[in-house]
This record gives C-alpha cells, sequence and structure tokens, in this order.
C-alpha cells in the first residue's frame, strides 16, 4: 500500500512492521559502478532484507516497469541513457551464521555483504578456500552469477548452495550448487535463468584441512618454492599482485575506473590457432592457449588485443587501456558510456578482422 509520496521518494508500508521501503526517482548510476559512466535510474530502491526485496519487486510489476538488480556495480556498463525501470540495489545485510565442526565450516553469508571483507574474514581464521580471489570487487551475492575466479580459484568450489527469490513464483528457494550450473564465468544466473532470481544469500563449505591454492606462476614466484604461507599471507599478497596489475580498487587511481577484464578469455576450435600463429609470424607454441574440451583450446584475450595494436596505455578519448593491465577498458575521468562503447568496437572488430576472434564482452550491459 502506497502511504506517502513526495518529490524526490515514494514510501511503500510493506504490511510487515518496521519494514518501509523507499522509493526515489532519477537517481544517477554512475557512482554506484566502478566504471563511473551510465545516466540515471528512472526508479530505485535500497533493500535490506527479503521483505524489503520483495515489495521492491511488487512496487516494479505495480508499476509495470522492468527491474535491475545492483550488487557493487563492479561488473556493469551502464548506458548513457541509464535504466528506464526499478534498480534494486542489493544492500541485504543479515547477519552471517555459521555451522561449525572438527572437520569443514560452513558461512552462510547475506548477498549485500562487502565479497573482500568475507574474504578477509575467513583467511584472518586460518581457514583457506577463497584466498585467492581476495580484492576482487563487489558484493557476497555477485560473486555466484559469474562464478568468480581468480589466481586458480573459483568461488564454485566452496558454494554449497545460493538463496534466492525466484521472480516466477515469488519464493524465496534454495538452490544447490549442482542447480546454479556453474562453469568458467557462467551460471544459470547469467545464462538460461537471466533475470529469473535474485540472489539473497550465499553458503561457502570450507574444509579445515585444506592448505592455500598456490597453483598460479604469479603467487610461486611471490612466495618461492618452498614457502607454506598461511591464507591471510596469500590474502595479502594476491592483494599486492593485484595492485600491480591495476586490479584492486584504490581510490584516485585512474586505473581502477574500470570493470575489471572487459574481454572473457575466447575458446574456439584447435583449427584456429594455426591461422593466428601465421598472422603474427610466430610458431603455434608461442600462442598462449590452453586446453578447453575436446578439439577446443581456450585463448589469451590480453594477448589478442595486444597483437591487434591495443596495448597498455592506449587511449581513444576519454576511455583507454589500463597503463598496467591490456584487459581492463578504463574511464580517464570524463568518459561515457559511448566513448567506452566506441572503444568496445574498435578492438573487437580490429581483433575479428586480424585474427577471425570474436572477443565477448565481460561486465553486464545496463540499457
Ligand atoms: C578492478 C576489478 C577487478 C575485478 N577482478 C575480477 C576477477 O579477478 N575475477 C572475476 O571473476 N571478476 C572480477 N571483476 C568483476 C566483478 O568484480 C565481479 O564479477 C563481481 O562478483 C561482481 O559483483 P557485484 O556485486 O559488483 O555485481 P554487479 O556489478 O552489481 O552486477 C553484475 C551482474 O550480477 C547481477 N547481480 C548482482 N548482484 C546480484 C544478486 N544479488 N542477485 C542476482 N543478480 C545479481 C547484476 O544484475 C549484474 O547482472 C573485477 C572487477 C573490477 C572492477
Amino acid at each position: 500500500m502506497k502511504v506517502r509520496e513526495s518529490a524526490e521518494a515514494v514510501v511503500y508500508s510493506q504490511g510487515v512492521a518496521h519494514t518501509e521501503l523507499q522509493i526515489q526517482e532519477s537517481v544517477p548510476l554512475a557512482g554506484y559502478t566502478t566504471f563511473r559512466v551510465g545516466g540515471s535510474a528512472r526508479c530505485f530502491a535500497e533493500v535490506r532484507s527479503e521483505d524489503e526485496l520483495l515489495g521492491a519487486v511488487e512496487f516494479a510489476s505495480r508499476e509495470g516497469i522492468g527491474t535491475f538488480v545492483l550488487g557493487g556495480g563492479s561488473n556493469l556498463l551502464v548506458s548513457d541513457s541509464g535504466f528506464d525501470g526499478l534498480v534494486i540495489h542489493i544492500a541485504l545485510n543479515a547477519p552471517t551464521e555459521v555451522k561449525d565442526d572438527a572437520s569443514f565450516v560452513e558461512y552462510t553469508v547475506a548477498a549485500g555483504l562487502d565479497w573482500n571483507s568475507f574474504v578477509h574474514q575467513i583467511c584472518e581464521q586460518g581457514i583457506s578456500g577463497i584466498e585467492c580471489l581476495a580484492g576482487i570487487p563487489g558484493s557476497v551475492g555477485g560473486t555466484p552469477v559469474q562464478n568468480v575466479g581468480a589466481y586458480g580459484q573459483e568461488v564454485a568450489s566452496t558454494i554449497t548452495r545460493v538463496r534466492v527469490l525466484d521472480l516466477e513464483t515469488r519464493e524465496f528457494v534454495w538452490l544447490s550448487r549442482e542447480q546454479c550450473g556453474f562453469s568458467y564465468r557462467h551460471s544459470i544466473f547469467n545464462s538460461t535463468h537471466r533475470g529469473r532470481y535474485i540472489v539473497t544469500a550465499v553458503s561457502f563449505l570450507f574444509d579445515r584441512s585444506a592448505r592455500p591454492n598456490l597453483s598460479y606462476a604469479d603467487l610461486q614466484r611471490h612466495f618461492g618454492a618452498s614457502a607454506t604461507p598461511t591464507p591471510l599471507e596469500v590474502y595479502h599478497a594476491v592483494r599486492e599482485i593485484r595492485h600491480g596489475k591495476g586490479m584492486l580498487i584504490v581510490d584516485g587511481e585512474a586505473d581502477c575506473r574500470s570493470a575489471g577484464s572487459f574481454f572473457k578469455n575466447p575458446v574456439v576450435p584447435e583449427s584456429v590457432l594455426a591461422g593466428i600463429a601465421s598472422s603474427v609470424g610466430v610458431p603455434i607454441e608461442k600462442v598462449p592457449h590452453w586446453p578447453a574440451g575436446v578439439g577446443k583450446v581456450k585463448l589469451a584475450a590480453a594477448w589478442l588485443l595486444e597483437h591487434a595494436g591495443f596495448v597498455k596505455g592506449f587511449s581513444m578519448g576519454e576511455a583507454g587501456i589500463s597503463s598496467r593491465h591490456t584487459l581492463a577498458l578504463i574511464n580517464r575521468g570524463h568518459a561515457t558510456a559511448a566513448d567506452v562503447e566506441a572503444l568496445r568496437d574498435a578492438i573487437r572488430a580490429e581483433v575479428r578482422r586480424r585474427f577471425g576472434v570474436e572477443l565477448e564482452q565481460e561486465p553486464v550491459n545496463v540499457s
């Protein structure tokens, strides 16, 4: 029931004691994203509980407008025209539940909590499993969406279940890890069931006997061959390595106004390798690639960009490439979404022309 309306806000009573949902109008979105580009949301609601989330969804359906779910805004490219519907900002913050026994410990964490803070909390207790995912910006609820991964770890290997609001039934349910359909930067949330579920909490299971993952060359170099670092030492090392690559959000650093890696590493038929190698004039072994299923290989998107002329520090107007990481497109300070899109399109066209490879954008378009 609508109980109050003003120029800036409409307040809805949810019929639940102490629960009031504020709907704001014409809210600029750039400040809610790490890219810092894009227009405004027609309506905007910050939800702190499942009741408020349901209220926001019901508001949108009564008004006949679409919804977009905003977490930490670290994987988004908001268009200059903004979003003509309700942006639901996930600020769910229910206390973390812990179930503990001698061998395993399970944490159930609200979707609106900061991911890096959770990683720190776990590592501080000497628990391994997500130490390589330190420094990834965004919310806990954002992590299952693209199955975040870095430095040899993926969040899918510790997630046991994900609590969601099912927009088809308007019910809150738990999905098992298997139901989430995780693979590389992929889940049902960003593919087959995109837009159906809103994540409200995630459960993670940690094996107390697990040791930190040092499979990645950067970490091996950092610690040396015989080291046995604690999870907290790996947490700090990953953040330091990320900082060196401009992949840590640090206030005031231009290379941070990005959405992280802008392109996924493409998976292509093995037969494509020979053409790429000959167009650069190197043997196939010099083209970085990894097995990716029968007859397929994964290529390094950064290598393709560099060999197509898009190197670190490259500029195209106010958009550019990070001076420390080839895959991070950045806003140099005053970029519009159109500037970023123009650079993206130029890169994709040149990589397609030179190598016949289609680059897929990683950040989600909001328009
Ligand atoms: C500097 C930098 C470094 C990064 N490094 C990495 C990296 O190493 N590995 C990696 O995998 N990613 C990386 N990213 C990308 C990004 O941080 C992750 O994808 C992160 O998990 C996104 O979470 P978020 O809360 O910010 O989501 P948002 O950016 O707000 O949203 C991303 C998508 O998830 C959806 N979403 C968000 N929350 C929910 C929810 N509760 N329920 C349903 N849908 C939701 C949104 O609708 C949208 O489709 C990096 C980004 C930056 C800026």
